[in-house]
């Protein structure tokens, strides 16, 4: 069975479904902060944060296998951020002279919410 996970998800250690994740996944390689992995089934190649339990961990799928460590999932990041969070909210991000509107439950837009270490 391929996998048909999204592009970017929350990888939360411990769970069923990162254990179910994990169990369709065999290990290629590791460097830095992160670890690349193989879809048993299709060959797909995932990247996951390795592991730190003061921080999100994402599972971002990898398209280029040269530089699967140096790819920057930011805006990916990002856009789950502005997901999870519901989307926008009728305000103007509070940041100074920033013109985007903020998420919900936040005072700023998505790249100021970010910027300050928020992933969720
Ligand atoms: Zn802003």
């Amino acid at each position: 069975m391929p996998s048909d996970w999204p592009i970017i998800s929350y990888f939360n250690s411990g769970t069923a479904t990162s254990r179910h994740i994990l169990s369709q996944l065999e290990f290629v390689a590791r460097e830095q902060w992160y670890e690349l992995y193989r879809h048993k089934e299709d060959g797909s190649l995932w990247r996951l944060d390795a592991d730190d339990k003061y921080q999100q961990r994402f599972l971002v799928k990898i398209d280029n296998a040269e530089t699967w460590a140096t790819f920057d999932a930011t805006q990916l990041e990002q856009g789950l951020l502005l997901e999870s969070r519901g989307g926008l909210s009728e305000d103007r991000c509070k940041w100074k002279s920033c013109e985007s509107r903020a998420i919900q439950r936040s005072a700023f837009c998505v790249v100021h919410t970010y910027e300050q270490g928020v992933r969720k």
